[in-house]
Order: structure tokens, then sequence, then C-alpha cells
């Protein structure tokens, strides 16, 4: 191994090449090219094989990033492949959108002085080669069970429980309201981060593997939770967040201030050839545009990216605090910024200007104060710092609570924390209705695909618990 392994003291570290800021501007492809395999190869004989892997521990779903990395390192692809793919159901979606830096690459012990090992970069190309080559195959089980389970939402918390669960051969219906699969790895996540194949091939495997998906059902509305509790052994509920933080400012309803999440639905289902109506009224299209985007988080930075890629005239980025206390990637900061996007760092709106329209945000300077309980600086305004930033369009991504689940369910009995996540006991997942359960950002608050992932395998595993001391129980019943 120590000729192939722990080459960052001869090799420096090397990203897969980004399209020049020019050129993604004008497209919505990723803006990642894939590794050559020779490149792939020497970046993974980087890794130290350290003893104790910092970047396993990191990682969500503790990915065996160690042993990975070897077997790209010596060639060994198909088994690079089924190490990434046991302990995660889309290492290619994790590969392109983890804050890698802020979990493995981040933890990895050579990043301070040699930067770290490229980890999502391989992830990447070791799974994009495994489609490539046929090695991605269908969640086909080798008997099936009687038994079924429901599951509501078929983001990447119901699909991660629903892959597991078919692979252990029950009847797994998964249910949305979307029209689509994928949650909001389809409809949120542009592009340029994801490419939307890459989710739909997925899709597709999934429904080939006897994956039934009831699209167009929202669960409340069209079918009861009741009805599913009924119907099926055990249920999940994987539902995410979509509530829109709002705020109360004078001029707030204006037209011309929309919410992050319907401003990128719109722009995905464009890209997914829709005829969106409010990209052709320009209620959702920034093209020509002044725009201001309000936040720090991932959702701005994918707001103003998309602008950019609309022919918005110009872009800012208005947020509170300083770019060292942004919530979002910095990786992404960087990529919007070398794609032309302004920061207006400390500075909060205070009203939003405009008689039958937004025309302007007016803003005040912030100062840092002194941390507060949780370890956050607080937020302060400057008296006398007002300025106007001109706007046509003025997109609010201030972040996501949950919808009230108990009533949209008529299920009282739900229970909830002070937040509005569903309350479950975190060693079963199970809710305080017996046998559903709940995985992903409606339990965490609004988190992270690989979250989501790891919760919603971790569900199944709980389920399958469930389901079968439920089905011990029965029989010992009957005898
Ligand atoms: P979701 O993905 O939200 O899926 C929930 C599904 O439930 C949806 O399909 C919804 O239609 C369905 N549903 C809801 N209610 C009902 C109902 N009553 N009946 C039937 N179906 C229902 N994470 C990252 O790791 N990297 C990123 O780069 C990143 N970028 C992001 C960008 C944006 C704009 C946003 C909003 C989020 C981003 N995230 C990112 C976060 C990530 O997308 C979420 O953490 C993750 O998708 C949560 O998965 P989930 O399965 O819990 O919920």
């Amino acid at each position: 191994m120590a000729d192939r392994m722990l080459q960052f003291v001869r090799l420096d570290q090397h990203q897969p090449d980004k399209r020049p800021a020019t050129a993604r501007r004008e497209d919505f492809a990723e803006i990642y090219q894939e590794f050559a395999p020779q490149a792939a190869a020497a970046q993974s004989s980087r890794c130290s094989q350290c003893g104790v892997p910092f970047c396993q521990v990191h990682c969500p779903l503790n990915n065996n990033i160690p042993d990975w990395l070897k077997l790209t390192a010596e060639g060994r692809l198909e088994e690079a492949y089924e190490v990434a793919a046991a302990t995660n159901t889309f290492p290619e979606i994790c590969g392109r959108i983890c804050p890698q830096d802020r979990l493995c690459e981040g933890n990895c012990v050579i990043e301070k002085d040699f930067g770290s090992v490229t980890i999502g970069s391989v992830e990447k190309y070791i799974t994009d080669t495994a489609w490539e080559n046929g090695w991605v195959k269908a969640p086909k089980p080798r008997r099936e069970l009687a038994q079924s389970v429901g599951i509501i939402g078929a983001g990447p918390g119901g699909l991660a429980a629903a892959e597991r669960l078919r692979m252990r051969g029950y009847q797994v219906h998964v249910y949305d309201r979307y029209d689509r699969v994928g949650g909001l790895m389809i409809y949120g996540i542009p592009n340029f981060k994801l490419e939307k194949e890459v989710v739909l091939r997925r899709w597709k495997q999934f429904e080939e593997g006897g994956i039934q998906f009831h699209l167009n059902v929202a669960v409340g509305r069209d079918i009861t939770l009741e009805e599913l509790r009924v119907k099926h052994d055990a249920v999940l509920i994987a539902t995410g967040v979509y509530k829109a933080r709002d705020m109360a400012a004078p001029g707030i309803g204006l037209p011309g201030i929309v919410p992050a999440l319907d401003y990128l639905t719109a722009s995905n289902r464009a890209g997914l050839g829709e005829n969106v109506p409010g990209m052709a009224s320009g209620t959702m299209n920034a093209a020509g545009k002044r725009v201001v985007v309000i936040g720090g988080g991932d959702t701005a930075m994918d707001c103003v990216r998309t602008a950019v890629r609309q022919g918005a005239t110009s872009v800012t980025c208005l947020y509170r605090r300083d770019k060292a206390n942004m919530p979002g990637s910095m990786r992404e900061v960087y990529n919007a910024e070398e794609e032309g996007v302004t920061f207006e760092w400390l500075g909060a709106p205070e009203a939003f200007l405009g008689d039958a329209a937004v025309t302007a945000v007016r803003a005040h300077r912030m100062h840092l104060g002194l941390p507060d309980a949780t370890g956050r600086q607080q937020v302060q305004a400057i008296p006398g710092s007002s300025f106007d930033l001109p706007a046509d369009l003025v997109i609010m991504a201030l972040g996501f609570d949950p919808e009230d689940l108990p009533k949209a369910f008529n299920e009282p009995a739900l229970p909830v924390t002070k937040w509005g996540t569903l309350k479950v006991d975190h060693r079963t997942m199970m809710t305080a209705l017996p046998g559903v359960f709940a995985a992903g950002d409606i339990v965490r608050g609004a988190s992270l695909v690989v979250w989501a992932i790891r919760d919603g395998r971790d569900a199944a595993e709980t389920m399958h618990s469930y389901i079968e001391q439920k089905s011990a129980a029965l029989a010992v019943a009957a005898e």
C-alpha cells in the first residue's frame, strides 16, 4: 500500500476543472467537470489511510471513505462503487451536493498542511462510472414479502427508506403530492449543482425494482394518514419542511417579491421542459431585472446563481451578518462571486419601496454584537445607516419551517416539538402513533440530503424490526 497511498507528500490537491464563470453564466449545466481516470486514481492515492478516519467519523452516513479511495487508487472501480453504495443510497448525489468542506473534507487530517483529499469529486467519479458501466442495479429483492409499507414523501429521506425496505422484500408504496420523484432534489436544488437526469434515472430504477409511486397524491387532501395506517403494516412520514419564513416590513406584499422555493421550482420546472406561466409572465423570471435576494443560506446562493443564468441585469445578495458568519457553504459563495453576484454583507431589509410593484429594498447596516446563549453573535441595526438597493425582483430566502402536520393530516395525536418538527423516539424513529415513523427534514428541521438519507436508512431498519415483531405477535395470538 505504501507506494500507492499517502501520496499527499508528493501530489498537490487537484479538483476536476470548473467551467469558466463566463460560460457558466450562460446555461444551467453542472459547473464541475469529471475527473479523468488517472486524475481520480492519483487524487485518491493522496489519502493517508488514517487509523481513525475522521472523514468517515464526520460523514453522517459513516461512508467507508478510506477504503473506496484505496480501491480507486488501485483502479478497482467496481469494488470502489460497491463499498460507496453499501452505506449510501445516492453516492452520485452526495458527491455533487454535500457540503464536503464542512463534513468529510473539512475533517481530512491532511487538509491544513496539504489540502484535503478531494473526496466528493472522487465519490461522484466512482458512481458516474458505475452508471456508465451498468453496475448500478435496480433494488430487486431475492424474495417477496406479503407485508407492505407506506412512505409519505419521495425526497431523499423517503427514497432511502423505500430502497432499503424494497431490498428486504416489502411491498413499498411511496405517496407524494408532487408530480415527480425526488423532493427538493428535483424542484429545489438547481441544475447547475445537480442535473435532473441524475435524479430521474434513480426514479426509473426504483420503479424497475418494484417500488410503487403514487404521485400527485397529497396525504391529508387525497388520502388520510389513518387510511394509510389501515392499508400498510407501517408508515413513514418524510414530508420535509416547506413553510417559507416570512418577515414583517412595510411594503412586504408588493408584486415583485417572491418566495425562494416558488422561484426555484419555476426555474427547475422550466428546465424540465414545462411551460411555466410565471416564467412567461415574468413574475418568476429574472431576465432583464435588477434582483435582490434576501438571506445567506444555500437557498439564497441557489437563487442568486439562478438569477444570473436567467439574464438578470444585476444580482445582489443582502445578508445581515458578514461573510464569515454565512450559514451557506463557502464553496457556493465563491462560485456566486465568480459568476458576478454582489454581496451586501451586514445589511438587513427595513422596507420594500414601490407603488404598483417593488422598485427598491430599503436596508440598514448591521453590527455584530456579543454572542447570545447559542454562541452566535447577535445582530444590531446601526441607527441612521439606511440605504436603498434598486430592485425589480426581490427573492425572500429566509429559511423554512415545518407545515402544521397534525392539522394537515387531521391527526391531533401526532406530537410535534416547539419548532413544529415531528417528535420521534430517536432510538426507533417512531412517533407516538404505533407503526408511524418519521425521517428527514420533518424531524430535524431544514438540513441536508445526506442526513435525510441517513434517517431514511435508519427508519427502514426500525420499521422492519417493528413489522417483524408485529407479525410474530400476531402469529402467537393466532396459535
Ligand atoms: P424533501 O426533499 O423536502 O422531500 C419531501 C417530499 O415530501 C416532497 O417531495 C414533498 O412533495 C412531499 N410531501 C410533503 N408533504 C406531503 C404530503 N402531505 N403528501 C404527500 N407528499 C408530501 N442539501 C444538501 O445536502 N446540499 C445542497 O446543496 C442543498 N441545497 C438545497 C437547496 C435548496 C433550495 C433547498 C430548499 C434545500 C437544499 N438542501 C441541500 C437541503 C435538502 O434538499 C433537504 O435537506 C432534503 O431534501 C430533505 O429531504 P427530505 O426527504 O426530508 O424532504
